[in-house]
């Protein structure tokens, strides 16, 4: 078994987008048929599509994937396994199953949700963090913590009155603002979580291009050297 494994959905004109987010739009441009050589443009976000979230997604001034070392995105990484009974919000308690998760640089949360990915059904309920489970993430020097679902906050993440709640006010996406605020990128829409061990860490390796944006597609690969001894 190849010691690689690949964290990521690929990348085709029907990836979908964030519910309220503009439909990803592959054009032709040219082609080798009737110009001899090939030419695409593609028009999406940077967040459909495996991704990874950089604190100037929620932060003003905050550091783009451009203002971060490529080191940074190579380091090792644990998996915290989500079970149906943990009801999400997921609280602080989960990081239990991995005593040593402070020691990683990637806390990684398998939901299982990446099985619903191509459906309607992705974007509806998916598992999220809670805020208390944010702020204890936030506080560890983290690279990025990752998920197999769209978000590591519900969607629609409005406070659906501001008026019936003034104090103090919902600020809408929690986690993304206390993570990206504590220099915490996110990995979203990861996938193949399944082949990545339990209670040991491995390496993950999940440099973005360099690229003076909030977030950019990235295709995170685990390293597992000795995975046939297993
Ligand atoms: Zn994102």
């Amino acid at each position: 078994m190849a010691p690689w494994i690949d964290l990521s959905h690929p990348l085709t004109p029907g990836t979908p987008s964030y519910p309220g987010d503009p439909p990803l739009e592959a054009r032709t441009l040219a082609s080798v048929e009737a110009d001899g050589y090939a030419l695409a443009e593609w028009r999406a976000t940077f967040h459909a599509g495996t991704h990874i979230d950089a604190p100037a997604h929620f932060m003003a001034g905050g550091a783009r994937i451009s203002d971060l070392p490529p080191e940074r995105f190579v380091g090792d990484a644990v998996l915290i396994a989500v079970t149906p009974s943990d009801r999400p919000p997921l609280g602080p308690e989960i990081l239990e199953r991995a005593p040593r998760w402070e020691d990683a640089n990637f806390v990684l949360f398998r939901t299982g949700w990446s099985d619903r990915y191509g459906t309607p059904a992705y974007f509806e309920g998916f598992p999220t963090l809670s805020e208390a489970l944010a702020e204890r993430l936030a506080c560890a020097g983290l690279t990025a913590v990752g998920v197999d679902a769209p978000s590591v906050d519900p969607h629609p993440s409005v406070d659906p009155d501001p008026s019936a709640n003034p104090h103090p006010p919902v600020a809408p996406y929690p986690a993304h603002r206390i993570l990206l605020g504590a220099g915490v990128c996110l990995l979203e829409n990861l996938t193949g979580l399944r082949a990545l061990p339990e209670g040991r860490p491995f390496r993950l390796l999940a440099v973005p291009p360099s690229i003076e944006a909030e977030a950019m597609w990235v295709r995170p690969m685990a390293w597992l050297p000795d995975s046939d001894d297993r």
